[in-house]
Parts: C-alpha cells; structure tokens; sequence
C-alpha cells in the first residue's frame, strides 16, 4: 500500500519543498494549510504532477478541534496516514520585555500545542498499526536560544523535549519521533532580513551559504524512510555548521 505522509504549513517554503520531496519520494500527499487556499491548491496540482495523489486540508494548527477536523477528513481521503511533518509555525523578533502574554500564548499556540494537536490527532490509527514516523521542525534557536526571540526559542526547545519523550514512550508501538532543527533557511520567515544582513550570516557560516527549503526536504524525507529505521528521538541541525 502507497504510504501518505500529512505535512503541516505546506503552502509555502519548507513545508511545500517537503511535500513536493515525499511526493518524489513516492509518497501520496495531505497538504494542510492555513489560509492561503489558492497556493495549496497550486502545490497540489505540482504534487499530482509527479504522479502521487495528493489533497488540500485547511486548519488554524493552534485551534484542537479544526486540527482533530482536518487530519479526520484527511484520514478518510487516503485511508490512513502513516507519517506526520509537524511544519507549521511563526516566528517573532521582539525584546523579550516588550512581549506581550497574547504574543507569548500565540507563539506557544501554534508552534509547540499544534505540535501537540497535531500528533495527538494521528497517534490512534499510528498506535494501531503499531507503525508510523512523526517529525517536528524544531529550530536551531531552541538548542541554543535566540536574543529578541525568546518565546520563538521557549516554544521551540519545547519541541525538542517533547520529541525525545514521545519517542521513548511510541518507540515500543513502532513508532520513530525525530526533529529537525533547522538554521537559517531562506523562506518568507526570514524575509526582514535584508542583503547585508543575509551577507554577514553568510560570513559567520563555514559553509558560506544559508540553507534552502529543499536541504531541509531532503533531510526530512531520509529520516522518514526505512533507511533511518534506527534513528528515533533525534535532534539534527542541518545549519551550514553555524552551530556545531
Ligand atoms: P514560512 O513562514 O514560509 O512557513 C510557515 C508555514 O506555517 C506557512 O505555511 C504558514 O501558513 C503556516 N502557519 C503559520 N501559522 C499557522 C497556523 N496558525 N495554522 C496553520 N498553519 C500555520 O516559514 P518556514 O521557514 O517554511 O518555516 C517552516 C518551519 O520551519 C517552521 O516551524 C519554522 O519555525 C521552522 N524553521 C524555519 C527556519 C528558517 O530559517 N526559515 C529555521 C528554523 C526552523
């Protein structure tokens, strides 16, 4: 049976280079978006293209019950699911003093609770069958903690704990949990850093480079394949050596 892999936030940057990656892989394709309809659908033609099946899922990730909603629906499009991208997120750069508790509860919202929402939506049926892989995107900020982004970082770093504890508890179901914890990644996310900033970022890299959607893709379809069945409960920072 074709595997379906759901991917989170694939509208657009990393989450649309993975699923066009697993789409390639052979994989058919549950792209959950948040708002922006039209480029999901055009990243759904794409996928279809490459010959997988593939299908739109809209859902505000922070929100349990759309979230519960969407993977259902999604569930009975394809049968199943047998492997999670937990892409979706937000990113903020403000002082730390100048947060404030509705920035703060929405940074933890979407990036570390739809996490949550997310893989407490499709661990049933994983459980079940006693297979499944799940990948949260981390961020090379919740190793090592970003000035003006804290609650970025807190949120983050919560994401790395709660991967390493899910993976020893589903490890026994068959089930491998692992993060990637990207650097800096050229996306909308990053899309206020102007060409001298890119620059010195560039400068302070041993590779010389900041990543690309598709280095992260290429990453997250290895280690959803059975070439990385003994790989669980890992944190992999593909960050052009910035932070080693
Ligand atoms: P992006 O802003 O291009 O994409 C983020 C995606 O998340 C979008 O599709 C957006 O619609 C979706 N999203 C945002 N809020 C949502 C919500 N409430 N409900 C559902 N979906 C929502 O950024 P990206 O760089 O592609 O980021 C993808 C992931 O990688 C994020 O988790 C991000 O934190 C992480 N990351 C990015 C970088 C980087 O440098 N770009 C570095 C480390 C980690």
């Amino acid at each position: 049976m074709q595997k379906t892999i759901l991917v989170t936030g694939a509208s657009r940057g990393i989450g649309k280079a993975a699923a066009l990656a697993f789409a390639r892989a052979g994989y058919n394709v549950a792209v959950h978006y948040y708002k922006n309809r039209e480029l999901a659908q055009a990243l759904c033609q794409a996928i279809t293209e490459t010959g997988a099946d593939c299908d739109i899922f809209s859902a505000d990730i922070a929100k349990r019950g759309e979230v519960f909603a969407m993977t259902e629906a999604a569930t009975r499009r394809f049968g199943h699911i047998d492997a999670l991208v937990n892409n979706a997120g937000i990113a903020q750069q403000t002082l730390f003093t100048d947060i404030s508790s509705e920035e703060w509860n929405r940074m933890i919202a979407v990036n570390l609770s739809g996490t949550f929402h997310a893989c407490q939506a499709v661990l049933p049926q994983m459980i079940a069958r006693q297979s499944g892989v799940i990948l949260n995107l981390s961020s090379i900020w919740g190793i090592t903690g970003a000035s003006c982004e804290v609650h970025y970082s807190a949120a983050k770093a919560g994401i790395i704990g709660m991967s390493k504890a899910l993976a020893k508890e589903l490890g026994p179901s068959g089930i491998r949990v692992n993060c990637i914890a990207p650097g800096v990644i050229d996306t909308d996310m990053n899309a206020r850093l102007d060409t001298e900033a890119i620059a010195a970022l560039k400068e302070e890299t041993p590779l010389g480079a900041i990543g690309s959607p598709e280095d992260i893709a290429a990453l997250a379809v290895f280690l959803c394949s059975d070439r990385a069945a003994f790989i669980t409960g890992q944190v992999i920072s593909p960050n052009g050596g910035i932070y080693i």
